[in-house]
């Protein structure tokens, strides 16, 4: 028997038969892993009740030599989150990014940047300073970034002109070819989304910048929804399907 232990954030908790909880943790050093917690079910005190969805915790997992999940072994909490679990649409957020992670990646494969990123963007979450919308086009962006499947928006996907020279305040995104397109090469009777220039400036901002400096935009409450509205069909998109905690967001949040 082996055993490993590492920073982690708790992506999900299913339970497991009467006794037991099987939690998907996204890990600071192996990655997704999912690993069962014996007895944590029926009783409180074995891990005091800090296994909560988005808590980061200190773990450490047992490794046996037959196949079957990694045990957890002790765990101990660093930050607990009780702001974002206590609010309704934070909580929304933070399950939207968390499927996210859940969904795209593989297991055991260390992703030491996404790990900072849905840190970084949980802490600030859960002590409000910026909102979840805001938050949500941050960490959706970035995610892409590190997924090598970033929007084109920074030149006509087709005849590559530079989106400063487009004329037009409005720009289309064409999803099928994953990047704006200029007017000269819009096919004029395809009904396409668009996006206007402020927001593709701000979108390409923070793709660039780190995420201190990318925290600090500031939207429009025009712009925030524009910008969300477009992550979240291109996100998806790419993604095959819509995520459910996506569904539960949209019908909460009030716009
Ligand atoms: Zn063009």
């Amino acid at each position: 028997m082996s055993s490993f232990s590492t920073p982690a954030i708790v992506l999900r908790r299913i339970d497991y038969g009467e006794y037991d909880f099987v939690i998907t943790l996204f890990t600071l050093r192996r990655g997704k892993i999912s690993v069962i917690a014996k007895s944590a079910k029926k009783s409180k005190k074995r891990f005091s009740g800090i296994l909560e969805l988005f808590s980061i915790l200190d773990v450490v997992c047992n490794v046996g030599q037959r196949k079957g999940l990694p045990v957890l072994q002790e765990a101990a909490l660093k930050y607990p989150f009780f702001d974002i679990r206590s609010s309704t649409l934070k909580t929304a957020y933070a399950s939207y990014w968390a499927e996210l992670i859940n969904e795209w990646m593989e297991s055991a494969q260390r992703q030491v940047q996404l790990y900072q990123l849905f840190q970084y963007v949980l802490r600030e979450l859960d002590t409000c300073r910026i909102s979840g919308a805001a938050l949500s086009i941050l960490f959706q962006i970035k995610f892409m970034a590190l997924s090598g499947l970033s929007p084109n928006l920074s030149q006509c996907s087709i005849c590559r002109i530079e989106v400063e020279k487009i004329k037009e305040t409005r720009v289309i995104f064409d999803f099928a070819k994953g990047g704006i397109l200029c007017d000269g090469c819009t096919s004029k009777t395809l009904q396409k989304p668009f996006l206007s220039k402020g927001i593709i400036k701000q979108l390409l901002w923070i793709e660039k910048g780190d995420l201190v400096k990318a925290v600090r935009v500031r939207f429009t409450s025009d712009a925030l929804r524009e910008g969300l509205e477009f992550l979240e069909t291109f996100v998806p998109y790419h993604l095959g399907k819509e995520p459910k905690s996506l569904k539960f967001l949209r019908k909460i949040r009030n716009w």
